[in-house]
C-alpha cells in the first residue's frame, strides 16, 4: 500500500521501517532529525513537512506523544484532513489518546469525507522492531478491511472493539492494569529484598507461583534479572515514565465519567505522579523505575 508515516519516536520508527521493508510505498515526517537517515535507507520519502506525507498516500499512521498533538496535525483547517478533503484517505492514529479526543477526530474527519480510526497498540518498542505489536481499533469494518495489509505488517494481532474511540478504551484498560502490576510487583520484590531474598530467585518463585505474571518475566523492574528489561540497562528503551502518567491519567478519566471504582489504578497513579515529580531524570526512563521508591533506603540507614 501507499502508507504516511507521522512521528518517529520510539515506536514510530520502527513501525514505519517495517512497512517500508514489507514492500508498502512509505512517506515519513517527523519533527527532528531522528532516524530520518535510516528511513531513507530503507527507501522511504523523507517530507519536509506533515502535509508532505498525505500525497498520494491510501492510509496515513500518527505515532505522536499525546491527543493535543495529534489534534494538532489531523484537525482544524490547517490540518490533514483539511487537505486530504473528499479523498476518502484513510487516517489511523496509534498514538495513547483520550477515547473522546479520538470520537472528536472521527467526527471531523467525516465532516471532510475521509476516514478516521484508532489503533493504539501494545508490545513496546521490542514488538515495534520485530513486527509484534497488538492492535486495539476503533472504526468501521470497511475501513479496517481496507488497512489490513498494513496492521499485518507491524502487528501480529490486531482487535476490531467497536466504533471510533473503543481501541483507546480498551488501550487505556490495559495500561492501567499494566501499571498496577508493575507497581505491585516492584513493591513484593522490594520487600523479598528487605527480607533477605535473592531478587532473582524470589522472581523464579513468584513466575512459576500465583504472583507471576507477563511483566515479571519480561519487564522484571529489578535490575540485571531480566536482561533484556528496561531495568537492565539504567531503565532506557522503555516505556517513559511520563508516557505512563498521562495513560494512567486518561483510565482515571474515563473512570470518572462512568463513575467506576478504581482505587488500585489510583494508587499507582499517585506512585507514578510521586516519581516522575521527584526525580525529573526518572520520568523520561522506563516506568519500572517506581520500584526506586520501594528499594529507598531510610533516611538514617542510609547515613
Ligand atoms: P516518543 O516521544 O518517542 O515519540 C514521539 C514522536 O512525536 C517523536 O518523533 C517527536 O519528534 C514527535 N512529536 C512530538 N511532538 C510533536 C509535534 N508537536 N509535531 C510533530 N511531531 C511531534 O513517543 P513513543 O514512545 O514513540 O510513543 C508514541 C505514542 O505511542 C504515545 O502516545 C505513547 O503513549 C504510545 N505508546 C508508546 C509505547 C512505548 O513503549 N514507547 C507503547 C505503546 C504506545
Amino acid at each position: 500500500m501507499r502508507a504516511g508515516f507521522i512521528g518517529l519516536g520510539t515506536m514510530g520508527r520502527f513501525m514505519a521501517a517495517n512497512l517500508c521493508r514489507d514492500g508498502h510505498q512509505v512517506r515519513v515526517y517527523n519533527r527532528s532529525e531522528g532516524p530520518r537517515a535510516e528511513l531513507r535507507d530503507l527507501g522511504a520519502t523523507v517530507c519536509e513537512t506533515p502535509t508532505g506525507v498525505i500525497e498520494d498516500c491510501d492510509v496515513v499512521f500518527t505515532m505522536l506523544p499525546d491527543g493535543a498533538v495529534v489534534s494538532s496535525i489531523l484537525a482544524g483547517e490547517n490540518g490533514l484532513f483539511a487537505a486530504s478533503a473528499g479523498t476518502g484517505r484513510v487516517f489511523v492514529d496509534s498514538s495513547t489518546i483520550a477515547p473522546g479526543t479520538a470520537r472528536e477526530l472521527g467526527a471531523e474527519a467525516a465532516r471532510y469525507g475521509v476516514s478516521f480510526m484508532d489503533a493504539p497498540v501494545s508490545g513496546g518498542p521490542a514488538g515495534a522492531e520485530t513486527g509484534n505489536l497488538v492492535f486495539m481499533v476503533g472504526g468501521s469494518d470497511a475501513d479496517l478491511e481496507r488497512v489490513r495489509p498494513v496492521f499485518d505488517t507491524m502487528g501480529r494481532k490486531v482487535f476490531h472493539t467497536g466504533p471510533v474511540g473503543n481501541g483507546q478504551s480498551a488501550k487505556v484498560c490495559n495500561n492501567m492494569l499494566a501499571a498496577t502490576i508493575m507497581a505491585a510487583t516492584s513493591e513484593t520484590l522490594s520487600l523479598g529484598e528487605r527480607l533477605g531474598l535473592d531478587p532473582d530467585l524470589l522472581s523464579e518463585i513468584l513466575a512459576n507461583s500465583s504472583g507471576g505474571s507477563t511483566l515479571l518475566q519480561t519487564w522484571n523492574p529489578f535490575p540485571a534479572i531480566v536482561p533484556n528489561a528496561p531495568s537492565s540497562r539504567d531503565y532506557e528503551g522503555g516505556f517513559q515514565m511520563k508516557l505512563m502518567v498521562k495513560d494512567i491519567r486518561l483510565a482515571l478519566d474515563e473512570a470518572r465519567l462512568s463513575e467506576a471504582p478504581v482505587p488500585m489504578g489510583s494508587a499507582a497513579h499517585a506512585l507514578y505522579v510521586f516519581k516522575a515529580n521527584t526525580d525529573a531524570a526518572a520520568a523520561i526512563k522506563d516506568y519500572s523505575k517506581v520500584i526506586e521508591i520501594f528499594r529507598a533506603k531510610k533516611a538514617d540507614a542510609a547515613a
